[in-house]
């Protein structure tokens, strides 16, 4: 490689990377802490790692003229795009490539024993080039999937590799400016290096942020809404139904001797049947409407828009899938059952009242003998001004 940096520039540079590198790693540390670290944070942390290995390496190169019988530097870039690809796929919870992509890189880097320097820069770029093209898919894909914008980030530092690597070659081979081609190189991998540090970092805190959110509306069993999550769902349903003086009904429903499951197969068994019934309610009803897991073998369906004969088939239709599929427990069929009431308000919608008259309907079909649907219906009662 040819000299690129003048004078002091290498060190500064250096501290730079050594900077965002330990502030990284401090991150990286506590993260690795905690109860749950995030997916990736291994392979992520051996390419940052690498990657400062690899600045050394550079730095000392260019700077000392230290004399290395193999281009070290450029082994590492090629390595460690590939373990920043692997990072991605784990991150992503995607393996597929990797054999390819590892066979790839290994004959990539057997090259630097065989092939004069100008060639090898042709090797390392087009390597370089795929390997951050695999990695900006699977992060692009995975930034459009959880809504992630620092998976987003890398994947932008992974297109600019992309194209930065041809384009370097084309300087390198094309025009024959060799320090032009290596400077070219340099600038993208050290943008693309600040990049992907940012991106992690964001990545890693927005999914935490989403995770505590999800904490706190989503019933971690089902991944049904909890009352809270349901009522932060039903905000704008809530005022429409209000200003346009809309029937909203409600469906609670309340599995039949659910103590008896847990207590004759046991807790999982139990859970299974909670997932399996909100399953069902789930893939039953509308995708306006809005499905919570409310109690313990509870759940409530708020429907929009909907009156309560509507309500009524709806709930029917419910009662009779979580009848018509039984559990297979060691060849055992287990039947399972639910009661359901019904009920509807018109005009401004309290959601605790709402849920009441759905509740006493839903008693209503216990006391009726269970596996059965019951309705009330809420009738404001308009009360004439006495005649003076
Ligand atoms: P009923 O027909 O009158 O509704 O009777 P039931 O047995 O379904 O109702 P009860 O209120 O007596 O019992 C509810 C049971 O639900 C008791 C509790 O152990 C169980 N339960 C609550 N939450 C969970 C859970 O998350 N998982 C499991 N497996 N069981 C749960
Ligand atoms: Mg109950
Ligand atoms: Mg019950």
């Amino acid at each position: 490689m040819e000299q690129i940096f003048t004078g002091n520039w290498a060190f500064m540079f250096f501290g730079l990377i050594f900077s965002i590198t330990c502030a990284q790693m401090l991150v990286v540390y506590v993260l690795a802490d905690s109860s749950k670290p995030p997916a990736g944070l291994g392979l992520y942390t051996v390419y940052f790692m690498a990657s400062l290995l690899g600045w050394i390496a550079l730095t000392l190169q260019q700077t000392a003229d230290m004399h290395m019988a193999v281009d070290v530097p450029s082994v590492m870039i090629i390595l460690n795009s590939y373990i920043l690809f692997m990072a991605a796929g784990q991150r992503a919870g995607n393996a597929r490539g990797r054999i390819l992509l590892g066979a790839i890189c290994l004959t990539a880097c057997l090259c630097e024993f065989f092939l004069p320097p100008g060639q090898m820069f042709v090797v390392q770029g087009s390597a370089v080039a795929l390997f951050f093209t695999a990695t900006g898919i699977l992060c692009g894909w995975r930034g459009w999937l959880d809504r992630n914008i620092g998976d987003a980030v890398i994947a932008y530092a992974a297109l600019m590799m992309a194209v930065g690597m041809p384009v370097a070659i084309y300087i390198f081979v094309g025009t024959g400016d060799h320090a032009g081609g290596e400077a070219a190189a340099f600038g993208f991998h050290s943008v693309a290096y600040a990049l992907i540090a940012i991106g992690f970092l964001a990545s890693v805190v927005i999914e935490y942020q989403q995770h505590l959110s999800n904490l706190a509306t989503l019933d971690p069993l089902t991944r049904l809404l909890n009352r809270r999550g349901m009522e932060d769902a039903l905000q704008i349903s809530m005022a429409q139904a209000a200003r346009r003086a809309l029937t909203t009904s409600a469906i609670m429903v309340d599995i039949d001797h659910f103590k008896g499951v847990n207590d004759s197969f046991g807790h999982e068994v139990g859970d299974h049947v909670l997932r399996q019934v909100a399953e069902i309610i789930t893939r039953s009803s509308r995708s306006s409407d809005v499905v919570a897991r409310t109690g313990g073998e509870e759940f409530l369906i708020i429907l929009p828009e909907t009156e309560l004969d509507a309500a009524r088939v709806l709930a029917e239709r419910i009662r009779e899938a979580i009848g018509q599929r039984p559990l297979l427990v060691d060849f055992q069929r287990i039947g399972i059952t639910a009661s359901l009431g019904v009920a509807c308000i018109v005009g401004s919608m309290n959601l605790d009242d709402l849920s009441q008259e759905a509740d006493r309907a839903m008693y209503l079909a216990k006391r009726g003998g269970r596996n059965r649907v019951a309705s009330v219906e809420h009738k404001p009662v308009h009360l004439s001004n006495p005649a003076r």
